[in-house]
């Protein structure tokens, strides 16, 4: 037999592939997409600025401009360097290869952004996952207890965390980045909503301390750009393991153009919390109904039957994010994507009678 099954190794064959849901048509809540799109001024200068760039050639892999733009967007210090990647998907990726010593431990929290597990396992490491409280708060003490036990090669933090919502308590951070005897990176995926909270200033002052950030969630989800950030030394290993031209040359001209316009995304980000507040407060006054809280662009909620009010809200032409059945902790929880006031009026008024 030469066909996948017994070619393909077993732990790749267990896998799902990353399930994204078709949306035409729909009111889209499900990506934690800023739901904003590029004023028409900026679209059009967008437009002149990539009808200039030479597709002909291969991009400049050291993206020097972009960096200086992203520094001065993210506000990251000289003394850290950059790595680029095609979203922050791929740097999980290249992160979990550069670890991948054989046996070696890849540790995340439960639940939370599903392609850490994917991405050990694609990359040969061992995956262990940590379960979070009942509440999604962290158990500091699992945390300490898997760490001693599995002397993990990498752990993931995400800061907020996907699908909670939640900060995990920054000196809990700490501590597991003190005790750990591997990296830790603290996916900044949603920093743009957590009203500052970051844990940047720590990353030079670690030797095991890694950032991830992305601009999806800023408004450039199509773009495909994310980074590290990080020490030198941990940078230039990581350099190695990415492809030379794994940003295209028409993603680095607009975001150079569009971070250098960064104000529209940061407006765009204040209204998307300020609906966060409206959300929180209405979805508070609904009977059956637990929020949690967030310092992302997007809520966890719990309803007394998760499938039946995905399926309700999607009649209804309102596509969420269901959990149920993904993980123990999560059952009947919907994520719901922070959207324009209208759709999220909309996504209220369909919950409301899916919940009865
Ligand atoms: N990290 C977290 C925590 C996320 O939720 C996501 C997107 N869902 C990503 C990383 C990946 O984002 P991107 O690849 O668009 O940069």
């Amino acid at each position: 037999m030469k066909g996948p099954q017994s070619l393909v190794r077993d732990e790749i064959r267990a896998l799902t592939a990353y399930p994204v849901s078709p949306a035409q048509g729909m009111v889209k809540l499900d990506a934690m997409e800023n739901p904003y799109r590029l004023p028409p001024e900026l679209a059009a200068r967008m437009g002149e600025r990539l009808a200039k760039v030479e597709v002909n050639r291969y991009p400049d892999p050291a993206a020097p401009h972009l960096k200086e733009r992203l520094r001065e967007a993210m506000g990251i210090p000289a003394d850290l360097d950059i790595v680029l990647g095609n979203g922050s998907d791929e740097l999980l990726q290249i992160i979990s290869t550069a670890l991948a010593r054989p046996g070696a431990v890849a540790l995340a929290l439960e639940p939370s952004f599903v392609m850490y597990r994917l991405a050990a396992i694609a990359a040969g490491l061992r995956y262990v996952g940590v379960p979070l409280a009942a509440d999604f708060s962290l158990d500091e003490d699992a945390l300490a207890a898997a760490i001693e036990r599995e002397r993990p090669a990498l752990t993931w933090i995400a800061y907020p965390n996907n699908p909670s919502g939640n900060l995990f308590p920054r000196e809990a951070i700490l501590r597991a980045v003190a005790a750990t005897p591997g990296l830790v990176v603290v996916d900044e995926a949603y920093y743009a909503f957590s009203g500052g909270a970051s844990l940047l200033n720590e990353v030079g002052r670690h030797p095991n301390l890694l950032l991830v950030r992305t601009v999806s969630k800023l408004g450039l989800a199509g773009l495909r750009l994310g980074l590290a950030i990080g020490a030198r030394d941990w940078m230039r290993e990581l350099e190695k393991l990415r492809m030379p031209y794994n940003v295209n040359s028409l993603t680095m001209a607009a975001a150079d153009l569009l971070l250098a316009e960064r104000a529209v995304f940061e407006r765009q980000t204040e209204a998307i919390v300020a609906e966060r507040g409206r959300l929180e407060r209405d979805l508070d006054a609904m009977p059956r109904l637990r929020r949690f809280p967030s310092a992302a662009n997007f809520i966890l909620v719990r309803v007394p039957d998760g499938p039946g009010a995905f399926e309700r809200l999607r009649e209804r032409g309102i596509l969420v994010r269901t959990f149920h059945g993904s993980h123990p902790l999560l059952a009947h929880c919907l994520r719901l994507t922070v959207g324009t006031p209208d759709e999220n009026t909309r996504m209220l008024a369909a919950l409301a009678q899916a919940l009865g």
